[in-house]
């Protein structure tokens, strides 16, 4: 840690300055905006209820590393410099937006007048299923609740390839899926909308160099590729799920849409809140071991909002610290075959559960699969996501005197296509 995580720095930019801000000095996250008077989308950091526009601090020569790093409608040109540059970076805006600096007003853009784009360009998208909390809680319910967990989950971080196409930044709208159904008391199948609509509450390691193929990563080298982290919102069809997904896991069920939140907040503005994971056991394989704390203190919280109502209701309080593997040894599983990895690979931790009730990331687990309904603020009851609701991920790492912050990934669903 360096100067930038002090706690007690200050910005001019006043509305950072509170305690209960998303996006103080100290965390500096980078996010892809434009607006109506300049809509060519360009790279930002957020700063209080504000933007500086880092396209135009670049053109005025006021930042490190030569230049057409934030003009693009992307940071991956910025992630694929590498870490020099990105402490380089970080120090630099961080002297910048300081108390005691030159105030450049003249560089922000409130966020109300910005619209916010996807931060990077999602080169692949890889989703995992590490904690071992849900892990249990999905085999229980589908499989045998005395051997809840596949013999492979305690030795290597599950996951399968998904789908970049249909990655979208919050506010994206979200369509609800149709698929092919078979409810177990039929015959035959169906092609149908999901009745069975659901969230998964996840974090998205955003992978800052890339490797080469044919070239396997220590944990250390991991750790060390990645940019930063979203929310992420690995939105799933479990009616759909439950039919496709033997025996090569989980396909159309997850393909049509995962939402993450538009700012990108940096592995290095989350040193501070390194945390050591559950001990493992029994001790991974070599390659999978890792030294030093991987996991991060993430609060994170999951609201539900029906159609022309104004209160949202929490159906869901846990923190990412809990999870089995960590994002680095997700990312060191990957590339053990040799599977190179990209700038923009983006790699979900799988959902994030905890042991209370109240604590689960889906509502497959919050309503064991409809069995037991939720009781939303409005008086209505949800077993699945209706048409209209809006669900909401926020997440933040909570310092002293000041919170690092991830703003949200929020959508809301609309009716399916005709079938
Ligand atoms: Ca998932």
């Amino acid at each position: 840690m360096n100067e930038t995580h002090d706690p007690g720095l200050k910005s001019w930019v006043e509305s950072a300055n509170t305690e209960t801000c998303d996006f103080p000095i100290q965390n500096l996250p980078y996010g892809v905006f434009s607006r109506a008077d300049a809509p060519a989308p360009r790279v930002g950091v957020a700063i209080g209820d504000q933007v500086l526009d880092l396209a135009a601090a670049e053109a005025a020569g006021l930042l490190p590393g030569g230049g057409g790093l934030f003009s693009n409608p992307a940071i991956n040109t910025l992630m694929a410099r590498g870490a020099a540059l990105w402490a380089e970076m970080r120090l630099a805006l961080s002297r910048m937006l300081r108390q005691g600096a030159r105030p450049r007003p003249e560089l922000l853009t409130p966020m109300t007048d910005a619209t916010l784009h996807l931060p990077f360009e999602v080169t692949e998208y890889t989703d995992f299923y590490a904690s071992r909390e849900h892990a249990t809680n999905v085999g229980s319910m589908f499989r045998d609740p005395a051997n809840a967990l596949m013999e492979n989950w305690l030795h290597m971080p599950v996951g399968y390839n998904g789908r970049a196409s249909t990655v979208v930044v919050s506010g994206t709208d979200i369509q609800r899926p149709c698929g092919q159904i078979k409810p177990p008391h039929t015959d035959q199948p169906t092609y149908a909308a999901s009745a069975k609509l659901d969230i998964e509450l996840e974090m998205g390691a955003v992978v800052g160099t890339p490797s080469e193929m044919g070239a396997p990563l220590s944990v250390a080298e991991a750790d060390a590729m990645i940019f930063g982290y979203v929310l992420l919102n690995d939105w799933s069809a479990r009616d759909v799920q439950v039919w496709e997904y033997q025996p090569l896991g989980p396909f159309q069920a997850k393909a049509f849409a995962t939402t993450i939140s538009p700012w990108v907040v940096t592995q290095e503005a989350l040193a501070p809140f390194r945390t050591p994971g559950p001990v493992q056991d029994p001790q991974p394989l070599p390659y999978l071991r890792q030294q030093g704390p991987h996991n991060f203190d993430i609060n994170l919280t999951v609201t539900m909002q029906p159609a022309g109502t104004t209160q949202p209701s929490t159906i869901c309080r846990t923190s990412f610290k809990h999870m089995y593997w960590s994002s680095a040894q997700q990312l060191a599983h990957h590339a053990g075959s040799g599977c190179a990895m990209r700038t923009g690979d983006l790699l979900g931790s799988g959902t994030i559960s905890g042991a209370a009730k109240g604590s689960l990331g889906s509502l497959l687990e919050l309503t064991w699969n409809g069995r037991d309904p939720l009781q939303l603020a409005d008086g209505s009851e949800r077993t699945f996501i209706e048409d209209g609701d809006r669900l909401t991920l926020s997440g933040h790492c909570q310092g002293d005197g000041y919170r690092i912050g991830f703003g949200q990934a929020a959508g809301t669903v609309l009716p399916a296509a005709a079938v």
